[in-house]
């Protein structure tokens, strides 16, 4: 494997999958430039070596081939800008004219491919067919240039194309990450294999299914769990609490007695909410009150957590050295419930003030820190929601193993 700090660009062409997968308006216009931002470190590297670099990226879900509002041509007015330079485009990401621009690109200069989603060949990898087509496309794209760069963390768990079956065509020395995937790997390392204790992770959001393989994980390295959001009702269900029209999973509930034995089995603080809020409505306008968090009511759900749990929380984790934080602890969208999760972001804040190391990830948390403008009051905010959470179940992402083998 090779390491970008060591490697010279000059006089070579690299290829890079970053993620450009950006919000836009209606007038196709970025409304949030962050992955943009967080590739310029690994573009700006190769072009100061005196290295060329061949942009490639996927934008939006589509579906049926080219449409003009997941077209990557909408993010050059921003990406020049960063750059200083005009940024070339090409207006499909393989052919005669993605081959010659990127044969004619001189060092300094920087080549965007259109979005790679365009070829069913880049991401559908079930069948041995469409296996096939995915390794003749990747080989494609990899003719191109000279290294590949892989510096797109938010599809690293993706086995797709550009982002790992690429890498076979390149030597060894001739494949890396970027910055920013090092950036994301380091985060997460220490986080999983060097955590200084108290280890406090907090896992939110809707559904406890979609985060137990997190979970299970996590009860072998933290210290405490805290449990947040829609995901709490299914645990106090099972604990034969009433939780009246919250959410739960009726399927899960003997897999939360699990976790909570699991838990007790290793030594490991489970911290429920010991209060919520109560609404009458899934609306910002419901009619609310405050109740003990086994005392739901039929016809109310509970939409937050409440003051005695943020107050519980918070104490958690201003008491802890590494934090881990993943999916938000109320209906944060809607401002009446959104105390929970500004409150859970405060104390992270602060407890980082005080040295600890916390990392958020996964897209509501991000959502939340970013909205409440703590984003830089914590120690490392992960790009990339599914990879983070795949890497901490323990599972090797494709896209980290095609490059360190
Ligand atoms: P996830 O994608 O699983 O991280 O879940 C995030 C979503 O969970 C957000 O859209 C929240 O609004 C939602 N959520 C958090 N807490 C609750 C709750 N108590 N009831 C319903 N939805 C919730």
């Amino acid at each position: 494997m090779q390491i970008i700090d060591n490697y010279n660009f000059a006089g070579k062409k690299a290829i890079v999958r970053v993620d450009f997968n950006v919000p836009l308006d209606a007038q196709f216009k970025v409304t949030d430039d962050n992955r943009i931002r967080g590739a310029l470190h690994t573009i700006r590297k190769i072009l100061d070596d005196g290295g060329s670099a061949i942009l490639m990226s996927h934008l939006g879900r589509p579906k049926t081939g080219p449409e003009d509002k997941f077209s990557l041509r909408h993010v050059i007015p921003v990406l020049s800008d960063h750059l200083g330079i005009e940024v070339q485009f090409a207006d499909d990401c393989i052919g005669k004219q993605a081959e010659e621009k990127s044969a004619a690109l001189k060092p300094g200069q920087v080549l965007l491919l259109e979005n790679l989603r365009f070829y069913t060949a880049e991401n559908k990898v079930k069948t041995a067919e469409e296996q096939a087509a995915t390794k003749e496309f990747a080989k494609k794209l990899s003719t191109y240039a000279d290294v590949y760069v892989n510096d797109a963390f938010g599809t690293a768990h993706r086995a797709h194309a550009s982002t790992a079956v690429i890498a076979e065509f390149f030597p060894e020395d001739a494949r890396m990450f970027g910055f920013l995937i090092n950036k994301e790997l380091d985060a997460m390392d220490k986080v999983l294999k060097d955590s200084a204790s108290p280890f406090t992770a907090i896992m939110g959001g809707a559904k406890v299914s979609d985060k137990i393989q997190v979970i299970e994980n996590l009860l072998d390295q933290v210290d405490n769990l805290i449990i947040a959001g829609g995901m709490t009702y299914t645990f106090i269900k099972a604990q034969g609490g009433e939780i009246g029209n919250s959410l739960c999973e009726e399927d899960k509930l003997e897999m939360a007695l699990e976790v909570i034995k699991k838990a007790e089995e290793k030594n490991v603080k489970l911290v429920l909410p010991v209060d919520q809020v109560l609404a009458d409505d899934f609306n910002n306008d419901a009619n609310t009150e405050n109740a003990p968090i086994m005392e739901g009511k039929p016809g109310y759900m509970g939409l937050d957590i409440g003051e005695k749990t943020i107050a519980l929380f918070s104490d958690v984790i201003m008491n802890s050295k590494t934090i881990l934080w993943n999916g938000p602890a109320g209906v944060f969208e809607m401002p009446s419930f959104q105390k929970g999760t500004v409150s859970i972001a405060k104390a992270i804040a602060a407890s980082t003030a005080e040295g600890a190391f916390s990392l958020v990830g996964g897209g509501d948390s991000v959502a939340a820190v970013n909205k409440f403008g703590l984003s830089d009051k914590v120690s490392y905010v992960s790009t990339g929601g599914g990879a983070m959470l795949e890497y901490i179940e323990g599972k090797e992402l494709p896209g980290v193993k095609a490059i360190r083998g």
